[in-house]
């Protein structure tokens, strides 16, 4: 059995493989909650306090109480110390609204260590194929429609777990999400980032998407490596004529984009190489 470490908000470990939680949790129910999902490596947690305060950000999006961030180090801290798995863990943090109709409920919150899957570690070899669909929104409806949750990170995440089952149908592994204009949005579960010349470019989380961290990982360790680094809009035409495209999320680190929409893209390998080297720079 693969090694998973629960521990609640309040601190209390729990069986990850017995039940806990309340069938009327509206974190079940209706996704009514936020998450996060870190990367540790040899025992650190990658970017901490950028997900903490991203989880905050996405409680605030959802009118949720506010979390408190120390009670959240220290949950940390106790599936750290509890676990005995291999040198990497995916370490989810979930957040919810708690139990249907009760006035006084109180939010639900548990910490969830476990392996990374053996899909991510093919993906972070191998890189990708991935596919453009469209999100259906504008690049400027996030600021005007705030009840969309546009750039939060709620739990419910079924649509985009259908986009990427839409790739796989497609004989791809990912998505980038576009409007109908060709904006490119994000990933269903990473941030895309587009390397032409020596210049990085990201599209700002104003037009609705996460803020990565990630993402801001490696545009640190890329500036520190001589990289010029740039927050503005792309469109598929852009990724299609840049130099490698790549999708950035915390347990997948960086990932090479080989193949868009069936074209085979240039081969990045030795900017993705260098990339990598800049990224992980970060936590040497
Ligand atoms: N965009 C979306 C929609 C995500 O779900 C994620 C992470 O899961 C990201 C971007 C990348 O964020 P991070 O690099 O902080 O993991």
């Amino acid at each position: 059995m693969p090694m998973r470490v629960l521990v609640f908000l309040d601190g209390t470990p729990a069986d990850p493989d017995a039940a806990q939680i309340k069938v009327d949790d509206l974190g079940l129910l209706r996704g009514d909650g936020v998450f996060e999902t870190i990367l540790v490596v040899d025992g650190k947690p990658r970017e901490l306090r950028p997900h903490l305060e991203r989880l905050a950000r996405s409680a605030a999006m959802l009118d949720l109480p506010e979390p408190d961030l120390a009670a959240w180090d220290r949950v940390v801290s106790l599936v750290l110390e509890r676990w005995a798995g291999g040198p990497e863990m995916v370490l989810k943090l979930v957040y919810t609204r708690g139990s249907d109709g009760d006035p006084a409920a109180v939010p639900t919150g548990f910490a969830l260590g476990s392996e990374v899957a053996p899909s991510t570690l093919k993906a972070r070899a191998d890189g990708v194929a991935a596919i453009t669909l469209e999100r259906g929104f504008p690049p400027d409806l996030a600021e005007r429609a705030p009840w969309l949750l546009l750039g939060a990170k709620p739990l419910s995440y079924a649509m985009n777990m259908a986009a990427v089952r839409e790739a796989g149908r497609r004989g791809a592994e990912d998505v980038i999400f576009t409007a109908a204009d060709g904006s490119v949005f994000e990933g269903p579960t990473s941030t895309v980032v587009l390397a032409k010349g020596r210049t990085l470019y990201t599209p700002p989380s104003s037009i609705g998407i996460l803020p990565g961290t990630t993402q801001a990982a490696v545009f640190r360790g890329a500036e520190k490596a001589g990289w010029a680094v740039k927050v503005e809009p792309l469109t598929v035409r852009d990724l299609v004529e840049g130099d490698g495209v790549f999708m950035a999320s915390s347990v997948r680190k960086l990932t090479r984009v080989h193949t868009l929409d069936g074209e085979r893209l240039p081969d990045s390998a030795a900017v993705y190489a260098e990339l990598v080297a800049a990224y992980e720079g970060e936590y040497a």
